[in-house]
């Protein structure tokens, strides 16, 4: 049985926020990546290349929040994260903070196979994809009308609270950067597959979050946090990455599967609802087991995903 599910970001994803055009868009883009992978598994492919090539198909759609509609940072560049983890081996590979690279989750697959290491940062991580090949990319290519507008929004709001903070702290006081909110304009791409051997993986890949300050790393790249894989589930998180790192969200699905002996359904919706919602870590996840079976969770207003199992239709939704 083979099976696979990807995201394209949770958050305030309401109805009455998307025009009947633009869900179909969103709609046809998530087919379109779910059918990408689903033939990869189909035709014997393993569960780590169904889940690159997914994921990099949302990248380079401009409607996601990860390669090419990668959000701004406040000083207007991008800084995209990724990771991509097979859980037969344990094997992991994340870049964070790249600029140019136009597949990031293909970068983290290089540091996976290709390095020594687990995660490489910056124009270093840049580097090696270059050095392997990869296509870069100008920021033009990143650029996206939408995204741009977003940071204008947050840069007006945000300068008020600068201006506010300087207004009235004292000279020694550091002024206070305008963070990104952590309920608008982020989003995440993602999938986790089981293949016909038996194998799982995920990836994971992101612009971040809209107005973040230089350097900021979310949970994305982080094993463990927003991505993870073992022999038991393979978990790829989207939403407020300060939250799913402190909560270590990812791995915490597979601990409560291995010591608890929680079925990944119900560790998803623990982790989802009981932990990180209280705290204010708006977000979900999707998770696949050892069977093939799929969880979609999420505590936000709505979360883009996808899903397909062997024999079965197609399954894409946005809202709750
Ligand atoms: N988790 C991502 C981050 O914090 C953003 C998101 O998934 O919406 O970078």
């Amino acid at each position: 049985m083979f099976a696979l599910a990807i995201h394209g970001g949770a958050g305030t994803i309401a109805r009455a926020s998307l025009t009947p055009a633009d869900e179909m868009r969103y709609r046809a883009a998530l087919e379109a990546a779910l059918a990408t992978g689903y033939d990869l598994l189909r035709d014997g492919a393993t569960a780590l290349d169904c889940v690159e090539a997914a994921v990099r198909s949302l990248e380079d759609c401009p409607l996601f929040n990860a390669g090419r509609g990668a959000v701004f940072t406040h000083e207007g560049h991008h800084e995209m994260d990724a990771a991509i983890m097979a859980g037969h081996t344990r094997l992991a590979g994340a870049v964070a903070g790249v600029r140019q690279v136009q597949n990031p989750i293909r970068a983290a697959r290089l540091v996976m196979e290709k390095t020594e290491h687990v995660l490489l940062a910056y124009p270093g991580a840049d580097e090696l994809a270059r050095e392997h090949g990869l296509p870069l990319q100008p920021p033009a290519y990143f650029f996206t009308e939408q995204r741009h507008q977003q940071l204008q929004e947050a840069l007006r709001e945000g300068r008020m609270r600068l201006d506010h903070s300087q207004a009235n702290s004292a000279e020694t006081a550091p002024p206070e950067l305008p963070v990104a909110d952590p309920n608008w304009k982020k989003g995440t791409v993602g999938a986790v597959a089981r293949d016909q051997f038996g194998n799982l993986a995920a990836a994971t890949s992101t612009g971040g979050m809209t107005n973040k300050r230089y350097a900021r790393i979310g949970d994305t790249p982080i094993i463990g946090a927003g991505t993870w894989a073992d022999a038991r589930c393979a978990i790829s998180c989207t939403g407020h990455g300060e939250y799913f790192i402190r909560a270590v969200a990812a791995y915490d699905v597979a601990c409560l599967m291995e010591y608890k002996n929680l079925s990944l359904e119900e560790a998803c919706r623990v982790v989802v609802h009981d932990k990180l919602g209280p705290d204010g870590g708006e977000g979900g996840l999707i998770g696949i087991d050892a069977a093939g079976n799929i969880s979609l969770s999420f505590n936000s207003e709505g979360m883009y995903r996808a899903c397909r199992t062997e024999g079965s239709a197609a399954v894409v939704a946005i809202y709750k």
